[in-house]
């Protein structure tokens, strides 16, 4: 027997009507911030990601599903949508249009992670790019986005908001020396991943989740001590507009995020329900991004948050119904046959979902079909009823059964939920 992937999974029956969910609260919450959709190819140069997610990251070291395709180029399932996005948003042009340009995007992203609870090899993001404005009244609209998020598909009671400023290009490197003078001197205690961290991305090690290097990170210095007054400025002005909007929020100073690109702002929806997998969704300003990977010098600020870890709390929150077939229509050759496929194709006219038996087998095993389908409604054109221009409505929940004039069936359903 075949088997998927390691870390990568199906998604069927019940699950699609969370999934379902989910996605139209996400496009309608897009909708009322004016963010337009983007649909982004799931394959890219892997030139797109180092360059854009940075070689020092976990992703670009050890993550990436890459391969040389048949012209020699080496391409990779794209890990997270900003790069490609940015790619994207320079190769179409799109920086000469007017206005500030608001982008989302849904899709599944690869990453050849250790596989557990809340953490796939191939998952799904929803993801926002803002580019073009670098005030800090934007970053305080996106993160309250993302709140609005947990709000609106229910899942905020398990989630709350942390945020921090990461500094600049001028500032950081300044606390990127402080922070390898720290480690320099735990070097010993430090995870191999760590040590190899340590030169060329200290900060990644303050996010890493073995203990040993946990225990170390816990009085590292932290970066709001290091930043410069610009970045501390923007800091204070994105608090003080997430109090004007009215979101909550509290400063994690430990946050650095995983990626290379950030700046200044960086923020994170986090739960407490989902074991080592903390976090729904996360982000920041990326200054700087869109001219590193050949644009134009404009800023950009995002987030992404994972579907699947969203779904899964939105199962602990309600109990979703699987969608059940609204009719089951019974007939037989003969005179009903015409009669069945004419009911079949009006009630699909009107977004009936329904269904019946291709055999057309006798009545008894029509009638076991329409109970075990799970439809609400079996309508029955026997013979006789047929010759008098009527048919039969049974209730498959209570077991009622009444008789109605043929011509009046497809009103009756209309008028039905
Ligand atoms: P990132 O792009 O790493 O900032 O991730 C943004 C969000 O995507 C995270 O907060 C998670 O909710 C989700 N995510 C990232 N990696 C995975 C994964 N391997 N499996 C499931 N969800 C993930």
């Amino acid at each position: 027997m075949f088997k998927t992937v390691k870390g990568f999974h199906d998604i069927f029956g019940k699950d699609i009507e969370y999934w379902e969910k989910l996605e139209r609260n996400l496009k309608n919450i897009l909708n009322t911030y004016g963010f337009r959709e983007f649909r982004l190819p799931i394959l890219e140069k892997t030139a797109v990601f180092n360059r854009g997610i940075g070689d020092t990251t976990d992703i670009v070291e050890k993550e990436m599903f890459s391969f040389i395709d048949n012209d020699g180029d080496s391409v990779s399932l794209r890990p997270e949508g900003t790069a490609s996005l940015i790619r994207a948003y320079i190769e179409n042009g799109l920086t000469n249009q007017v206005g500030v340009k608001k982008f989302f995007y849904i899709g599944n992203m690869f990453r050849r992670e250790r596989p557990q609870k809340g953490r796939f090899r191939q998952f799904t993001q929803m993801g926002v790019e803002v580019l073009e404005c670098d005030s800090p009244l934007l970053d305080a609209e996106i993160i309250s986005l993302l709140d609005n998020i947990s709000k609106g598909v229910g899942i905020d009671e398990f989630t709350s908001i942390e945020i921090n400023s990461i500094g600049c290009k001028d500032c950081r490197p300044i606390y990127k020396e402080k922070l390898i003078e720290y480690f320099q001197a735990h070097i010993d205690s430090l995870c191999d991943d760590c040590k190899r961290r340590l030169s060329k991305n200290p900060m990644r090690i303050i996010d890493c989740k073995k203990d040993s290097c946990k225990v170390i990170s816990k009085d590292a210095p932290i970066v709001l001590d290091y930043i410069c007054s610009e970045c501390n400025n923007h800091f204070n002005k994105v608090k003080k507009y997430l109090d004007d909007i009215g979101t909550k929020y509290t400063v994690n100073s430990r946050m650095v995020r995983g990626l290379d690109y950030y700046i200044r702002t960086a923020f994170e929806l986090v739960t407490d329900k989902l074991g080592a997998a903390s976090a729904v969704g996360g982000g920041g300003r990326y200054d700087g991004l869109v001219k590193l990977m050949g644009g134009k010098d404009v800023s950009g600020i995002g987030f992404a948050v994972g579907m699947d870890r969203i779904v899964a709390l939105m199962k602990e929150i309600e109990e979703i119904q699987e969608r059940k077939t609204d009719v089951f229509v019974i007939f037989f050759e003969g005179k009903s046959f015409e009669y069945g496929l004419k009911l079949i194709n009006d009630l699909r006219k009107i977004n009936k979902s329904v269904e019946y038996d291709y055999s057309i087998s006798s009545m008894k095993s029509q009638m076991k079909k329409a109970n075990r389908s799970g439809a609400k409604y079996a309508v029955i054109f026997g013979e006789n009823e047929v010759d008098a221009g009527m048919a039969s409505i049974k209730d498959l929940e209570t077991g009622n059964q009444f008789e109605k004039n043929i011509n009046e069936l497809v009103d009756f359903f209309n008028n039905i939920n």
